[in-house]
């Protein structure tokens, strides 16, 4: 049984394919990808960027993005693209951060480590002076 859902681009209702939009926006964005790869392609367009390309083809950043991160455009052919860092918004060409969005999740993760190591201790020392406690307790009442 095929498995039918809406089209995220249009909201036609489509049979689920690994593109994840329909057969109908996929022509349309070949079309597009067409117009974007035709511009890039010619020597001296080779180091342009995103806006110059948004100029020239009326392909939008979205889009031109898009292609990237899929990699249908490489970034090793074409320096000058990118998209969009999850996290702030800054240009990359790999992954889904940037280096510095990287490194301050990892910073982040670390100070997390160990406020969990300290709260870890801090219960086990509370339950040792607890039983501690405790055997005194029954010490003294069974004295
Ligand atoms: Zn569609
Ligand atoms: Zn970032």
């Amino acid at each position: 049984m095929p498995e039918l859902d809406n089209c995220p681009k249009c909201g036609r209702l489509y049979v689920r394919n690994i593109h994840g939009i329909c057969d109908v926006c996929r022509k349309e964005e070949d079309k597009l990808f067409e117009k974007v790869y035709e511009f890039i392609r010619k020597r001296e367009n080779r180091t342009a960027g995103i806006a110059q390309i948004v100029e020239a083809t009326g392909v939008s950043e979205d889009t031109i993005m898009r292609f990237v991160k899929e990699g249908r455009l490489r970034t090793t052919q074409f320096p000058n693209l990118g998209y969009r860092c999850e996290r702030c918004g800054r240009l990359i060409n790999k992954g889904k951060l940037c280096q510095d969005c990287l490194e301050n999740i990892q910073s982040d993760l670390k100070a997390h480590t160990k406020t969990e190591e300290i709260r870890k201790k801090r219960e086990e020392a509370e339950k040792k002076a607890a039983h501690t406690y405790y055997s005194v307790d029954t010490k003294i009442k069974r004295d």
